[in-house]
């Protein structure tokens, strides 16, 4: 499997990389009880990407979210982090390779990380942030909300001169509780989409055919999106649901290409412009 996937759009070219893999329990990535079952659950998944999305737009590279590191994989990795490290520890084991961190990737793509202007980070869980140490001069955007009320996070693990921008969503937003322009030129927005964390975030590209919706973990796939499935870690389910039916109203009005995290299709959707079936049910359940 090649580690680097990219579409060029209107001039933009936007990479999928792939920063390593992750399992999670079953009763994580389907609907359940939360947390004490998925700690109980003696059922893995298969291994899932991390993918780390790169837009190199004419004002400046933007990363979205920065991957995993090749510590993660030592067993101590998770003790400076209490009772949240000790439950990340057992929910979630990794497969990252030093080469596969996004730092090394970038520079196969010719960007020296120090070049990158903006870093996104969807949330603040561990397979987000793991590849903070490539950017200390980025601009790193995390939602207020997010920073003020982490969920599931294991901040002894983030650098220490990480002091990230805190967003608000001033700018108003037909679908979303509004939004956050990036670029100048209005192509790039940051839109609220919390629910799997407190103050989760999503990026979009808006193209002139079609638009690419960097979902982070709002979902594990796109069939949870078309099936209005909230996945089984999440802080807010209701909050989750809301979140679902903005991205299925937004993906109804514009031809959008939805990119999970964790989904082994993002980037070969990412590639093939595969939008979201607009023909998909509306019906709220
Ligand atoms: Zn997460």
């Amino acid at each position: 499997m090649h580690s680097i996937h990219t579409a060029t759009l209107d001039g933009v070219r936007i990479h999928a990389v792939n920063c390593g893999f992750v399992k999670v329990k079953r009763s994580h990535r389907s609907p359940s009880m939360g947390a004490p079952i998925i700690l109980l659950d003696p059922f893995w998944t298969e291994w899932l990407p991390i993918w780390v999305w790169v837009i190199e737009h004419p004002e400046g590279v933007i990363v979205i979210d920065t991957g995993e590191n090749q510590r993660v994989t030592n067993s101590g990795y998770f003790d400076c982090g209490g009772a949240d490290g000790w439950v990340t520890k057992h929910i979630l084991r990794f497969r990252v390779q030093e080469q596969l961190e996004i730092g090394y990737q970038l520079k196969t793509l010719g960007i020296h990380p120090e070049a990158v202007r903006w870093v996104v980070l969807t949330h603040l869980h561990i397979d987000h942030t793991d590849g903070l140490k490539f950017f200390p001069k980025a601009n790193i955007l995390v939602s207020r909300k997010e920073y003020e009320q982490p969920y599931g996070s294991v901040p002894c693990t983030f650098p220490r001169w990480f002091n990230p921008r805190k967003i608000d969503f001033s700018q108003s937003n037909k679908h979303f509780d509004g939004a956050y322009p990036l670029t100048s030129d209005g192509r790039v927005i940051i839109v609220p989409t919390h629910g799997h964390s407190h103050g989760h975030q999503s990026v979009i590209f808006r193209g002139s055919t079609v638009d690419f919706f960097f979902a982070g973990d709002t979902t594990f796939t796109e069939q949870q999106l078309l099936d209005r499935q909230v996945a089984g870690i999440c802080v807010d389910k209701a909050a989750a649901r809301r979140t679902l039916d903005a991205i299925r109203s937004y993906c109804q009005e514009r031809p959008t290409v939805y990119l999970p995290t964790h989904d082994a299709r993002s980037a070969e959707r990412l590639r093939n412009r595969q939008v979201v079936p607009a023909h998909f049910t509306t019906t709220l359940r």
